[in-house]
């Protein structure tokens, strides 16, 4: 299946291709379709899996399509459990976004380093926040953003996330996103918690095991 296949427009195609996809990996053949159709996603994926341009090139497309303000609200919310994925994804963004007619704003925030930059980050506004879940927490008490225009999320390798203990943070940082909104799930492995987690926070997902 050629990438032209899964409904991405002109300009996504060219991101793909200028970072040498040549063709669509199994998630993202399963995956990019369903999340411009607007569904809940439950993916199993392995890093390597191409998982991370499965959800940033639809996310790319709809966040297009929308309007932006000023300052800029943040609509696409990504979640994930440390520091590197953090880094590592937010690069993805970045890269993908790179050759399309607007110009995005992203906030990578993670803990473990001081606050104040990212804060200042967050000044006027961001397209995607791409965080960790405790730094959100406290970012959120500081005031450095708000989360009620988020109409995407995604969860990173969750199982990861449970298993690092933070299940409260992602219960209290749900609790502030707006009712009305994409949930995207994407874990390696499924055990009862994550299960559990996806059953609160998923509206009639389509599942995709690669
Ligand atoms: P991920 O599973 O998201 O961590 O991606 C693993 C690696 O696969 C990254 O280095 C991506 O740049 C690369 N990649 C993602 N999609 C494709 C694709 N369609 N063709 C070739 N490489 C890809």
């Amino acid at each position: 299946m050629p990438f032209t296949s899964l409904g991405l427009q002109p300009a996504l195609l060219a991101s793909a291709s200028a970072q040498g996809y040549a063709a669509p990996t199994a998630i993202q053949q399963a995956a990019i379709p369903a999340i411009l159709q607007g569904h809940d996603l439950l993916a199993t994926a392995q890093t390597g899996s191409g998982k991370t341009a499965a959800f940033c090139l639809p996310m790319l497309q709809q966040w297009l399509a929308a309007q932006h303000g000023s300052p800029r609200q943040i609509q696409n919310l990504i979640l994930l459990p440390t520091r590197e994925l953090a880094v590592q994804v937010g690069a993805t963004l970045r890269d993908l976004a790179a050759s399309l007619p607007q110009a995005i704003k992203v906030a990578v925030v993670y803990g473990g380093v001081s606050i104040n930059p990212q804060m200042m980050a967050l000044r006027g506004g961001a397209d995607f926040v791409v965080a960790t879940p405790g730094r959100l927490l406290d970012l959120l008490q500081h005031n450095a953003l708000r989360l009620s225009a988020v109409q995407t999320l995604v969860l990173d390798e969750a199982d990861r996330l449970l298993d690092l203990g933070f299940a409260d943070e992602i219960k209290q940082l749900l609790a502030l996103l707006p009712p009305y909104r994409q949930n995207l799930l994407f874990s390696a492995t499924f055990p009862p918690a994550v299960r559990q987690l996806a059953e609160t926070l998923l509206k009639q997902p389509q599942r995709i095991d690669i």
